[in-house]
């Protein structure tokens, strides 16, 4: 699917991959999210008909979309700060340095019990708008304000985790770098968290602050 804007508005298409002067290029060189494909998208002279045209007009019918998709990703992004906080709590328990635990230390458990916090208040919220979407009173302002929350949530809670695990934490077996650098994927599609939070300011005032 392609959205477009034409001048009646925005639009979508289906586009078939193997329709000519559309060209596709797998992007390489990713580091976050990489178990996902992305391609880059060139139209050059690409005729596509009226009738793979999807009977829509307006961006309200993408808004839909992603009203829908914001939630899933504010869950997403929260099971990968759990994993980090779990990782976390069992490997300061295990590693021991000065005799001792380092979950035994202040610094450490403030920092887990940060993490804790953080994640019990993102569940709240997250359980709480499905209940709204559940019962159909949930807004676009607050998935948007989900997602922004919990994908800003989980990059700390990730950073956090890195660094109980000292170097160690920068090592692919304990999983915790690769919620690291997910999470910036996380942060930034389905909406920036700035354009997230612009759409939870617009909805709270009543005034855009896009322009
Ligand atoms: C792994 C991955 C998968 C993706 N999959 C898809 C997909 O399937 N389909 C798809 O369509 N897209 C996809 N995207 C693209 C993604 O939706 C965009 O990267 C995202 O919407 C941001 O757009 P941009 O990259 O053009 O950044 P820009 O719009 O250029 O933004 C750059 C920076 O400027 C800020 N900014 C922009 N406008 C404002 C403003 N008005 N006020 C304040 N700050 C502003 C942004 O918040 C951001 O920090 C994917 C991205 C990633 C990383």
């Amino acid at each position: 699917v392609v959205w477009v804007r034409i001048a009646e508005g925005i639009t979508g298409f289906l586009v078939e991959p193997d329709r000519p002067g559309l060209e596709r290029t797998r992007m390489t060189g990713k580091l976050s999210k990489r178990a996902v494909d992305n391609a880059e998208l060139v139209f050059a002279d690409c005729f596509v008909p009226a009738d793979c045209r999807l009977p829509v007009t307006g961006f309200s019918n993408v808004a839909e979309i992603l009203f829908k998709t914001r939630h899933h990703v504010a869950w997403a992004a929260l099971g990968e700060a759990i994993a980090c906080y779990e990782a976390a709590l069992t490997y300061a328990r295990e590693r021991e340095q000065f005799g001792r635990p380092i979950a035994s230390f202040q610094l450490v458990q403030s920092k887990l019990v940060r993490m804790a916090t953080e994640i019990t208040k993102a569940q709240l919220l997250s359980i709480q708008l499905g209940r709204l979407l559940d019962a159909g009173k949930a807004t676009p302002g607050m998935t948007a304000m989900a997602k922004a929350n919990n994908s800003e949530i989980t990059r700390e809670a990730t950073r956090l985790a890195r660094e109980i695990l000292g170097g160690n934490g920068i090592l692919h077996e304990h999983g915790v770098m690769r919620h690291l650098v997910d999470i910036e994927s996380s942060y930034t599609f389905e909406g920036t968290h700035d354009i997230n939070t612009l759409i939870a300011g617009r909805e709270i005032t009543g005034l855009s602050a896009f322009t």
